[in-house]
């Protein structure tokens, strides 16, 4: 059994894009606005910020108030839009209930969503159109198989979850034509029946439903890939621990590749955030 190593990959791919903005000069620009006083949400911008500033990205953080309205924050998003320092904007999610995610995502500017939300980016990836941004979870994933030359052509693969950020266009990349994609799919979800059988017939078995320790050494094919996307908080011996949604002791015994969790898919996701973001700044020039 080989583990995949996202941090070793997303060092590799932050060390990559600093060489690249030194290259060609420029000054990428990347704005999170964070409303409300979400502490995972003001956690997770903390740490994107920091790999910011370590490869040479200004990175600024617009806090909004909780009781900020969703005209007021549309009309920010209008201003971040003009502005030609900002080349991504990052809107955290979640969103206060009374802001409504879809209008935020139609008010960003396709070409500074980095995040690939905007249903112009989501219709690009679907049709395999590379102007567009790739949504970074998903994007993230497909690299690490390149990273690791697992091939997907003619492979099985099954997904478990259908999100809009990981299942859906995750199921997107991998049915294009080309390298690290051409796969055969399978897409299973809560509604789906008996779905140990449908995991047990994949080569590369990713899962993203977000229910810790869900895929048994049971569910499993002897030599197969699993990609854990999963991150769970659960209470352990009285102290709080981040798992997958895969049983990584027992699974590990039975694949060929894992990806540990912490240190798999996750440092990936603000590998590519970056990755879009560094691009989108090349675009504008
Ligand atoms: P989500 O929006 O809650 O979607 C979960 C999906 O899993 C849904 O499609 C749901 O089915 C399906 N599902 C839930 N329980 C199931 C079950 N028992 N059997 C089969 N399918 C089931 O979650 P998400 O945003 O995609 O995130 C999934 C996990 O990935 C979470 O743990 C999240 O924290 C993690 N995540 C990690 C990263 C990273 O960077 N590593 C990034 C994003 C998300 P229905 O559609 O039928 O409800």
């Amino acid at each position: 059994m080989n583990i995949i190593d996202g941090k070793r990959v997303a060092e590799s791919t932050l060390r990559n894009l600093k060489n690249q903005i030194e290259h060609h000069k420029i000054h990428p620009g990347l704005c999170f606005i964070l409303v409300g006083n979400h502490s995972a949400s003001q956690a997770y911008v903390k740490m994107k910020k920091k790999r910011c500033e370590e490869i040479g990205i200004d990175s600024t953080v617009l806090n909004l108030p909780e009781a900020t309205t969703e005209e007021d924050l549309l009309s920010q998003i209008a201003l971040l839009n003009e502005n030609k320092k900002i080349h991504g904007i990052i809107v955290q999610e979640p969103l206060p209930a009374h802001i409504d995610p879809k209008a935020v995502h139609l008010a960003l500017d396709p070409s500074k969503d980095v995040d690939g939300f905007h249903p112009i980016n989501v219709g690009k990836l679907l049709m395999g159109d590379i102007t567009g941004f790739p949504s970074c979870t998903p994007y993230g994933i497909i690299k690490l198989l390149e990273a690791y030359n697992i091939q997907t052509s003619g492979k099985h693969v099954v997904v478990i979850g259908r999100s809009n950020i990981v299942g859906k266009p995750l199921a997107a990349l991998l049915l294009q034509k080309g390298a690290f994609a051409d796969a055969t799919l399978t897409v299973v979800h809560s509604k789906t029946k008996n779905i140990e059988e449908h995991c047990k017939r994949a080569d590369i078995l990713i899962a993203a439903l977000g229910s810790p320790h869900f895929v048994k050494a049971s569910m499993v094919k002897e030599d197969s890939v699993v990609i854990d996307v999963g991150i769970n908080r659960i209470e352990k011996n009285g102290e709080t621990t981040i798992v997958g949604d895969v049983d990584f002791e027992n699974v590990a015994e039975k694949c060929s590749y894992i990806t540990p969790v912490p240190g798999g898919v996750g440092p990936m996701t603000i590998a590519m955030l970056l990755t879009n973001t560094v691009e989108s700044a090349l675009r504008s020039k």
